[in-house]
């Protein structure tokens, strides 16, 4: 299949016919702005179902920011503004009669800095976004969430001995995976990932990147990196964002993780990827 047919680096290309088949989630034409700077210029991704896909690019070129427009947290920074829609399951979620809560129960996210509740226990932290999006759950179901969430984010055997235990009392890398196993529980179609790993050693970077190989059959994975062993580790489907001199950032390259890094069309995904920049 074409890249074409599920990215639309060129900015003036609408979507083609079809282009949502397969994908979970799709951005079409998103631009972005912190007041009158603008940072994203019309970008479309339609990110497939069930694959891991990469966003790799230079620090400042807006990756983050387009994250944040797929969860819908862009719009409460107070300058911030956007044009474009997000579709999820062919539903925009900024269409009228949209809440930010449905977002929330449907697409997770992890952030660069481990940030459990650090004062709530372990079980309490997992529990945390189900109880925040309102989901009923009985005493056994919440004991079994736990124990599933804990152990798909590779995390059970090393706390089912201590679930009371602050979450804030776990070294870095078991904070993170409690907050990819809290992510879980809401039971998202999508997890973003900005960075999971930047602030974390090598050892506990290797069991969250396996951690990410195992919930791609079950879950929808955008994840943000600045290690491109990682990108290439990890994902299936890559896309290069670029924010050149004095311009907002765009995709300049979509496509099979594998054929953005060793054939690249564009001569500037090549030299980022062999750290040219
Ligand atoms: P990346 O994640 O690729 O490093 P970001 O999305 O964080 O990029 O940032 C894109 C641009 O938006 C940068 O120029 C950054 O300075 C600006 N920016 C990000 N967050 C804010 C904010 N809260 N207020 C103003 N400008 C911001
Ligand atoms: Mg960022």
């Amino acid at each position: 299949p074409s890249d074409t047919a599920t990215a639309h680096a060129d900015a003036g290309a609408g979507p083609p016919e079809g282009s949502s088949a397969g994908s979970a989630l799709e951005a079409r034409d998103i631009s972005a702005w912190f007041g009158d700077n603008k940072v994203l210029e019309r970008v479309s991704l339609a990110v497939r179902s069930g694959m891991v896909t990469a966003l790799i690019g230079p620090s400042g070129c807006g990756k983050s920011t387009f994250l944040r427009i797929l969860n819908r947290m862009h719009e409460l920074v107070p300058s911030a503004s956007m044009s474009g829609q997000v579709l999820l399951d062919g539903v925009d979620v900024y269409g009228p009669g949209q809440r930010i809560t449905d977002s929330r129960r449907r697409i997770g996210m992890v952030f660069q800095k481990p940030n459990p509740f650090p004062m709530m226990s372990i079980a309490d932290n997992v529990l945390a976004g189900p109880k925040f999006v309102g989901m009923r759950l009985g005493r056994s179901e919440r004991d079994r969430l736990v124990e599933e969430c804990l152990t798909k984010a590779g995390l059970w055997r090393e706390v089912k001995g201590r679930l009371r235990a602050p979450g804030g009392a776990l070294s870095g890398g078991q904070q993170q995976r409690l907050c990819i196993a809290r992510s879980l529980a809401i039971r998202p179609d999508v997890l973003l990932m900005d960075e999971p790993c930047s602030a974390l050693d090598p050892t506990s970077t290797r069991r969250i990147e396996e951690t990410i190989q195992q919930l791609a059959d079950e879950v929808t994975i955008v994840i943000v990196t600045h290690n491109m062993q990682q990108a290439q580790r990890v994902s299936q489907e890559c896309a290069f964002f670029l924010a050149e001199e004095g311009t907002p950032g765009r995709i300049v390259e979509y496509g099979p993780t594998r054929r953005v890094f060793e054939s690249p069309t564009d001569q500037r995904t090549l030299d980022y990827v062999h750290g040219r920049f």
